[in-house]
Formats: C-alpha cells, sequence, structure tokens
C-alpha cells in the first residue's frame, strides 16, 4: 500500500486524503494553519459516515478509514515514510514553490511528488527544485470523491517515468487520468475558466438571472452544473486567481477577470465555504 502524504488540508487536500484513504493508502494531511487540521478531520469523518449512511460502507469500513487518515501539524511528520505527496496549497506561485523546495528537502527521495495546481506552470513550480524532474501535476477536481478526472500534467524536464507513476496513482485512487502537455490552464481550467468568466459578465450586464445562467448550460447543454454555481463550489477566490493567472499568461481579453468577481471576493463572499458567492448557501 503507498503511503500518502497531502499538504494543504483545505477543500482539495481533505478530500484527496479522502479517495487516498479509500483506496486503501495510509495518509498523512499536514496544513500550516492550526485551525485547518480539526476542521478536515471533521469534514473527512463527515464523508465517511456519509459514505455509511448511504450504505457504501459498513460501519467496519468506515472506521478502518477513519484510522488511515493522520493529521500531523509538522511536516517533516507528516512526510516520514511517504512514496507519493501531494500539495494542495493556496494557488500562489511563490508559496507553493517555496513549500515545494521544503517537501523535497525533507521527502524520501524517491517519492512522487505531485502539485494540485490548477493552473501554475508545472515548469515554473519545478524550477526552484533541486531535481526537477521529480515534480508532475496532479489536478484532480472538486469534490474529490465525486470527481472522476485527474489532470496529470508532464513538463520537459521530467523525469523518465514520472508521468507514467502518477497515471498509475490516479488509477489506483480509480480516477481516470489524462495527460496534459504543461501549458496554462491545462486543458480543464483553459476551457471551463472562459465559460465561468462570461456566465459572470452576463450577470453583470443583466442578461439573465444566476439561476437561469445556470440552467440554460443545465439543461440547454446537458452540463451536470451551471458555471455560477460551480464558481461557488470551486471558491471564487480560487476562480480569481486563476483567471489573473491565465489572463497574465495567455493575454487574450476573455480570461480578464469581471469586476463582480473582484468585488465577490474583496467583500469575502468566496462561493460555498463563506456561505455566500453568486448563491446563499447559509441553508
Ligand atoms: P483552500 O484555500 O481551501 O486550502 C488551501 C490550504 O493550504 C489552506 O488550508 C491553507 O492553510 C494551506 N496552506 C497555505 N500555505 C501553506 C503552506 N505553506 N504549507 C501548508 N499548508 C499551507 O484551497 P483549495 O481550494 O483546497 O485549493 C488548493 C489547491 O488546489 C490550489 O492550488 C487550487 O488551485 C487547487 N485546486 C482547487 C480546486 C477547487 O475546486 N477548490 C480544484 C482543483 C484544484
Amino acid at each position: 500500500m503507498t503511503r500518502v502524504a497531502v499538504v494543504g488540508a483545505g477543500t482539495m487536500g481533505h478530500g484527496i486524503a479522502y479517495v487516498a484513504a479509500l483506496a486503501g493508502c495510509d495518509v498523512t494531511l499536514t496544513d500550516s494553519r492550526a485551525d485547518a487540521l480539526p476542521q478536515a478531520r471533521a469534514k473527512i469523518d463527515e464523508l465517511i459516515a456519509g459514505g455509511v449512511k448511504r450504505g457504501k460502507l459498513t460501519p467496519e469500513q468506515g472506521a478502518v478509514l477513519a484510522e488511515r487518515v493522520r493529521v500531523e501539524r509538522d511536516l517533516n511528520d507528516a512526510l516520514r515514510g511517504a512514496g507519493v505527496v501531494i500539495e494542495a496549497v493556496v494557488e500562489d506561485l511563490q508559496i507553493k514553490q517555496r513549500l515545494l523546495g521544503d517537501v523535497e528537502r525533507v521527502a524520501a527521495a524517491d517519492a512522487l511528488l505531485a502539485s494540485n495546481t490548477s493552473s501554475l506552470s508545472i515548469t515554473d513550480l519545478a524550477a526552484g527544485l533541486k531535481q526537477p524532474g521529480r515534480l508532475v501535476g496532479m489536478h484532480f477536481f472538486n469534490p474529490v470523491h465525486v470527481m472522476k478526472l485527474v489532470e496529470i500534467v508532464t513538463h520537459e524536464r521530467a523525469a523518465p517515468g514520472v508521468t507514467e507513476r502518477a497515471v498509475a496513482f490516479a488509477r489506483q485512487l480509480s480516477k481516470e487520468p489524462i495527460v496534459v502537455k504543461d501549458s496554462p490552464g491545462f486543458a480543464s481550467s483553459r476551457l471551463g475558466v472562459v465559460l465561468g468568466l462570461e456566465a459572470m459578465r452576463m450577470l453583470e450586464q443583466g442578461v439573465a438571472s444566476a439561476e437561469d445562467i445556470d440552467k440554460a448550460m443545465e439543461l440547454g447543454y446537458n452540463h451536470p452544473m451551471g458555471p455560477l454555481k460551480l464558481t461557488d463550489l470551486v471558491g471564487l477566490d480560487v476562480r480569481l486567481a486563476i483567471a489573473e493567472y491565465l489572463h497574465a499568461t495567455l493575454k487574450l481579453p476573455h480570461y480578464e477577470p469581471p469586476v463582480i468577481l473582484r468585488e465577490k471576493v474583496k467583500r469575502g463572499e468566496l462561493g460555498k465555504k463563506s456561505g455566500k458567492g453568486f448563491y446563499s448557501w447559509s441553508d
């Protein structure tokens, strides 16, 4: 069984930890923010309880799963013995580079190092490492236990076999991997963000309500969820950071973040995680 360390215990980190545990891995989850770990633990316990309630897990399996996930504040302790390390901290190049440098120093020499970045260049993230070839992108989707896709992002300096290892690990987690060359937004964000930003511009211009814009895509295009609701789930702050990055790198006007997005983020309306985004989530 693979021992997995997940660094960053937010929306994505706790979900990745849960699916790795479901796949039989021993998982350690770590975060630099003191209250992140109890919150992540509670969310994982909720996921397990939900699985038991829906009959997907027996209470005994639930108890085994809970045992498999350990939260650990100290990075060194969290990474000890890990064969796979997945970074899922905030979408900020400098923070991720600094963290990955620390991870490389502490992790076992043969551990696979993966970043869950939604949009940052894996080549840039790897540039600060002593062995850039160890890093690969493993882009999971939210909610991790529901979404089948993992984008494996490969780059020119990737060491032989690293991409294949990431593909195999994604399959071990019962995910469907696709392999994408390192380029801004990879395949998913580059396409998906355009739709979300355009939906926000339509809302700004009073073209239709948030509900009706979402319904247009859900019922007219058979999308399981409209772009504004999806943005609420992803987090408006996360979407803003991705849009800013794509706008700066691809230099295309359709990636410019709309005013409504900037204002909502400034007001702390970050989507489901803060209780309000384009929708109210308080109930
Ligand atoms: P989040 O804000 O919910 O969680 C990020 C966590 O990282 C926080 O708990 C924070 O305390 C922690 N952190 C920050 N700096 C750290 C450090 N140096 N060491 C340890 N922990 C640190 O964010 P999220 O939505 O989980 O996103 C995490 C990553 O996953 C980002 O790169 C994002 O682009 C990517 N991603 C997000 C989604 C999504 O739908 N939210 C989907 C796919 C990928």
